[in-house]
């Protein structure tokens, strides 16, 4: 295809908005693995949830989602009319990381980071939203680690007319001023958790005084509050099916846009891995391609080695926050009441992976990689310095495990196609990259 690029003689390094459609539908992997996942559990029966065990938490039409076999789902034209404000995502070809690393192998790159709040989570939040206002209910809450998926639901709630509600992590609400700036310049209201507002927040207090917080117990505070208002919905940015569905937009545009590079087949796929939801944005409807036997892509999901669920967690059913109050999910877990070290990749730092993600790890379909902070933060720089792109923290580690396959490639002369998920820009984390740079960072 003849692009403005190819006309003036430059080489094609993206394919953006205008050579490819949005997705008309998210893609669901359930129907095609070879053997089912096992279902969430009631926390309080241990018996396969219902939906009505979900009612008052999630709208219908999420529910449905959650609990769908059907390959494809029709993304309702008032959601793709707002992915239009930065979909589709650009696939960058990264020619000139590829002469800094002065390698054999080709790199590309999807990047996430063009999204009004520069990560991939609005393509779930948006959605999520617009469901629960369909439900007619008229407020979300949540909770957020670093801060980027509650200001993606803050945009979203914006956009459908809602309230939100969102419990941020006490280190990361100390220690990232911006992003919650970020989530009351889109109206919403932030507090740290656990938090004196809600029992469980008042209860992790009593007993953890000088708590740094943790996802598990903001999540505990959200769903509380959630299932005690029946106009509120609870929201989750990640680990649930159908936040996966919802990301599938991601690997579609990928499929698409490499063919507008004719590259019709990729070698490998890095991308980094916290509960999973954009790792199984871009693979999973790559991970398709292989199972129907078109493509052998290797999936590599890259975590921080300061909570490796895949790689050192146990695969077994277990709770999605501390206080016990989620279904019960079988899934890679490094246990309910992990409270990780407060490194940068705030977003990375959840105790379990997306049953889905599990169990494709599981059956071997999909591997993983644990990943240094200083390994990433190395990648990061490198990257941004030859692509003009600053990552997110969390991004790193999909580029560190890329970096690392490159020069394996490079000195065995092999030429793989690599593709790289970079799931947001990093200009929020710049007090980490400042850190890094003057040495004073630690591993982990
Ligand atoms: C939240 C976040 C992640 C981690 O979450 P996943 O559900 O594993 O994708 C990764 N990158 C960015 C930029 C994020 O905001």
């Amino acid at each position: 295809m003849t692009t403005l690029a190819s006309m003036n003689g430059i080489e094609l390094t993206k394919v953006g908005t205008d050579e490819i459609e949005i997705p008309t539908h998210w893609y669901n992997i359930v129907a095609d693995l070879p053997t089912p996942p096992a279902p969430g559990l009631h926390p309080g029966t241990g018996e396969p949830l219902q939906p009505q065990d979900l009612a008052p938490l999630f709208a219908m039409g999420l529910i449905e989602q959650e609990a769908s076999t059907e390959r494809w789902i029709e993304i309702p034209q008032p959601v793709r009319d707002v992915y239009a404000l930065w979909r589709p995502s650009p696939l960058f070809r990264a020619l000139r990381l590829e002469k800094a690393l002065g390698t054999t192998a080709k790199i590309y790159y999807k990047y996430e980071g063009v999204s009004p709040v520069g990560s991939h989570k609005p393509n779930s939040s948006v959605p999520q939203a617009y469901y629960t206002k369909l439900a007619g209910r008229t407020r979300v809450t949540t909770e957020t680690g670093a801060g980027q998926w509650g200001a993606a639901l803050a945009f979203a709630a914006e956009t459908f007319g809602l309230t939100c509600d969102v419990w941020q992590v006490r280190s990361s609400y100390e220690s990232k001023p911006y992003r919650h700036a970020q989530m009351e310049v889109f109206g919403a209201s932030v507090v740290a958790s656990p938090s004196e507002l809600t029992k469980v927040g008042r209860e992790l207090r009593e007993r953890f005084p000088d708590t740094s917080g943790s996802l598990g117990m903001a999540i505990s505070e959200a769903v509380e509050e959630a299932a005690a208002d029946p106009n509120a919905s609870y929201s989750l940015g990640s680990v649930l099916n159908h936040v996966l569905l919802h990301q599938s937009v991601i690997g579609q545009e990928v499929l698409q846009q490499l063919a507008v590079f004719e590259e019709p087949q990729i070698d490998y796929l890095f991308a980094c891995a916290g509960g999973g939801s954009n790792l199984g944005g871009i693979a999973l409807p790559i991970l398709r391609e292989n199972l129907d036997g078109r493509q052998n892509v290797k999936i590599v999901a890259c975590e921080p080695m300061a909570a490796p669920s895949l790689t050192q967690g146990e695969f077994r059913y277990d709770f999605g926050d501390t206080a016990g109050m989620t279904p019960m999910l079988k899934m890679y877990t490094l246990g309910k009441d992990f409270v990780p070290d407060p490194v940068h990749a705030g977003g990375l730092r959840y105790h379990g992976m997306a049953p889905l993600i599990s169990h494709c790890y599981h059956e071997g379909l999909i591997s993983a990689i644990a990943v240094g902070q200083l390994e990433a933060f190395e990648a990061g720089v490198l990257f941004a310095r030859a692509e003009g792109i600053i990552p997110a923290s969390e991004s790193n580690h999909a580029i560190a495990g890329a970096l690392r396959q490159a020069r394996a490639a490079t000195e065995s002369g092999a030429s793989p196609v690599i593709v790289i998920g970079v799931s947001g820009n990093g200009l929020l984390d710049l007090p980490a990259y400042t850190e890094y740079l003057s040495g004073n960072m630690s591993d982990g």
